[in-house]
């Protein structure tokens, strides 16, 4: 606390992210990051960058990556706005496209940065309780919104609402802005990604977010984006240009670029925690754990029988790290990152260890 802070510092709760600690062997199950590295084709083509050019500054449009991304989804590069990270694009959002007389609107379980930034850009927001099985009921959200927003698959549950429920919440509100934030949605479907994306052309009012730090392993590069109608992209680029000119750099262009550019790589990796994550729900269900159905890189899992923060403790004794949210109706779970079949391996031998 100090004098010299202005109020609205000292009335800020800031985000507490999972921790990064430096424990050697550690089994990283709490911050969702993917257990696979970048392609390799990311990290050439960071290699490539890493030149005389970092002398000069990146294109402060970075148009190289919104084209990539614009002719990845068939959509326009007008279309398209990308920042340092999907944290940094929600800002933007927050700030440019959710502040409005009617309150803002978001589950009351959910990604636990959207009352952050309510707090900082004075957003005001009502939450709308999940239902008892923790899933979106769109009929709820059927009272006064100045603009809606809520991850799908949702965290910290993942649990994914259908794109017909989304379509059925678009029609409902066509004067506010809904925001989509599909930073799980690539583990949503082996054949087909249930993106809110088939849907911006037809809904002006829909704003998709996208991170590349889950599905395409670079949570260490900061890159995210966010995909709609050109006007809510222009007035996310008004904030942008008022904010800093340059959120994303050089190395960071050319390694997202690539990323986009290595489907097959992408395709291998999802596929591959998609499939350790069915084996995973398998293992824990067996062990009596009741797990919420997920769509996205972690599972959300409670036991009858032992308590929540118990299990997180001895986890971490064993150097294995899961994600506990000491949070009303959900202190009984363990949100837990889907790892390798290795990592998974190792946290359920551990578990069958404490019940015997
Ligand atoms: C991880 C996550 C993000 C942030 O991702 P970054 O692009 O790494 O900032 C945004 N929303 C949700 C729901 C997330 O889980």
């Amino acid at each position: 606390m100090s004098r010299f802070w202005s109020r609205v510092v000292h009335d800020l709760v800031p985000y507490v992210p999972g921790e990064q600690p430096k424990i050697a062997n550690l089994i990283k199950l709490n911050t969702n990051e993917n257990p696979y590295g970048p392609s390799p084709q990311v990290l050439a083509a960071i290699r490539a960058a890493t030149d005389e050019t970092l002398k000069l500054y990146p294109d402060p449009n970075a148009s190289a990556l919104k084209q990539t991304i614009a002719a990845y989804h068939g959509l326009q590069m007008e279309q398209v706005f990308v920042g340092n990270g999907s944290d940094e694009v929600l800002a933007f959002v927050f700030q440019g496209l959710l502040k409005h007389d009617a309150p803002l609107l978001f589950p009351d379980i959910t990604y636990s940065f959207y009352p952050v930034y309510c707090g900082l850009y004075g957003v005001s927001y009502r939450t709308v309780p999940l239902r008892d099985d923790f899933t979106i009921a769109v009929d709820d959200y059927a009272q006064p919104a100045g603009a809606i927003i809520f991850p799908n698959p949702n965290a910290p549950t993942g649990h994914l609402l259908p794109l017909a429920q989304i379509e059925a919440l678009l029609q409902q509100h066509p004067d506010a802005v809904v925001v989509i934030d599909e930073a799980y949605v690539d583990f949503g479907g082996i054949d087909e990604i249930p993106s809110a994306i088939a849907l911006v052309n037809r809904y002006p009012n829909l704003l998709v977010v996208q991170t590349l730090s889950k599905a395409r392993s670079l949570a260490g590069l900061r890159v995210g984006f966010a995909i709609g109608h050109k006007d809510l992209i222009e007035g996310l680029e008004r904030v942008k240009n008022s904010f800093n000119s340059y959120p994303l750099d050089r190395l960071a262009i050319a390694g997202a670029v690539a990323a986009f550019e290595d489907r097959a790589y992408f395709e291998t990796t999802r596929n591959k925690v998609i499939a350790s994550r069915e084996q995973l729900v398998k293992d824990m269900q067996a062990l009596g754990f009741e797990i919420i159905p997920s769509a996205a890189n972690f599972i959300f899992a409670r036991h009858p029988q032992h308590d929540a923060a118990t299990l997180a403790t001895k986890l971490r004794q064993r150097s294995i790290l899961v994600r506990h949210f000491k949070l009303p109706r959900i202190e009984q779970y363990l949100r837990i990152t889907v790892g390798t079949d290795g990592q998974c391996g190792a946290l359920v031998d551990a578990l069958k260890e404490f019940f015997v």
